[in-house]
């Protein structure tokens, strides 16, 4: 055990590509940098392209990010049929031995506070599955040495879901030959999947920094999904009424309900 306010007050987010630490975590890095945590990331993957590195660097600068750690798995191809497996590849390498890297990487950081994916991998991402998974296990052995460390895995609200899992129906009722490849039944059987939220973090003050680190990632919200895009475009004012929070769920030490005070428990100073 060791009551050291400095790694106490450490968070680490675990992710699995360059640009999930902003369009995920990211008004709750910004906000929890700015309040002076030092807020770490361990992204697993590390093969990408330099203007991608770039763009990482300048997004973890913006957000206010102390160290960048990353594992060397390549990310897995979603949209191309070619299977690239090289025996490095995510989601095929088997998560107990991603879960023994997180695990050491935890060791030396000593978080108190670890943020990560949920079990459906946010939209189902096989690589964001895979983190989940295997930041579980390597917390499940850290605990059992030091007990301190809480794990938050990031959860959406209800209506959000909804509305993209009922456009992404409508859109291909509409277009049924051109708007391939829907989500909607992933969508919504995410619903009933969803465990209840039990933490909200206000990111209110740090919405406008989250929307440089948006900036940064231009090529990245220029391949992403129609919903990440229009989502990106709200504008500010409008933002701060319905996209002021980040939602999350608390499972270790394990809370079924939801925290009216709405903070990260097990930070020394919160
Ligand atoms: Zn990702």
């Amino acid at each position: 055990m060791r009551y050291d306010a400095e790694s106490m007050n450490t968070i680490l987010v675990v992710l699995a590509h360059p640009d999930d630490e902003t369009f995920i975590f990211g008004g709750t890095i910004a906000k929890y940098s700015k309040l002076g945590f030092p807020v770490d990331l361990l992204i697993l993957t590390s093969e990408h392209s330099n203007k991608k590195n770039t763009e990482l660097r300048d997004a973890t600068k913006i957000l206010g990010v102390r160290d960048l750690h990353r594992l060397n798995y390549f990310p897995t191809p979603i949209d191309t049929d070619s299977d690239v497996d090289s025996g490095r590849t995510l989601s095929k390498v088997g998560v107990e031995s991603v879960a023994a890297e997180i695990e050491n990487i935890i060791g030396i950081i000593k978080p108190g506070i670890v943020l990560s994916f949920d079990p459906t991998g946010v939209y189902g991402h096989p690589d964001h599955i895979i983190s989940n998974q295997s930041t579980r296990i390597a917390l499940q052995r850290y605990i059992r040495i030091d007990s301190l460390v809480s794990l938050y895995e990031i959860s959406f609200a209800r209506n959000l879901i909804s509305i993209v899992a009922y456009a992404e129906l409508f859109l291909q009722n509409l277009f049924p030959r051109i708007y391939l490849g829907s989500k909607y039944s992933f969508l919504t059987n995410k619903l009933k999947l969803l465990p209840p939220i039990t933490t909200k973090i206000d990111i209110s003050s740090s919405l406008k920094v989250r929307q440089g680190a948006v900036k940064a990632h231009f090529s990245s919200l220029e391949a992403g999904p129609w919903y990440l895009r229009m989502f990106e475009k709200i504008p500010h004012y409008l933002r701060q009424f319905i996209a002021n929070k980040e939602n999350f769920v608390r499972v270790y030490p394990e809370q079924t309900d939801f925290d009216d005070s709405s903070k990260f428990v097990g930070l020394y100073r919160n």
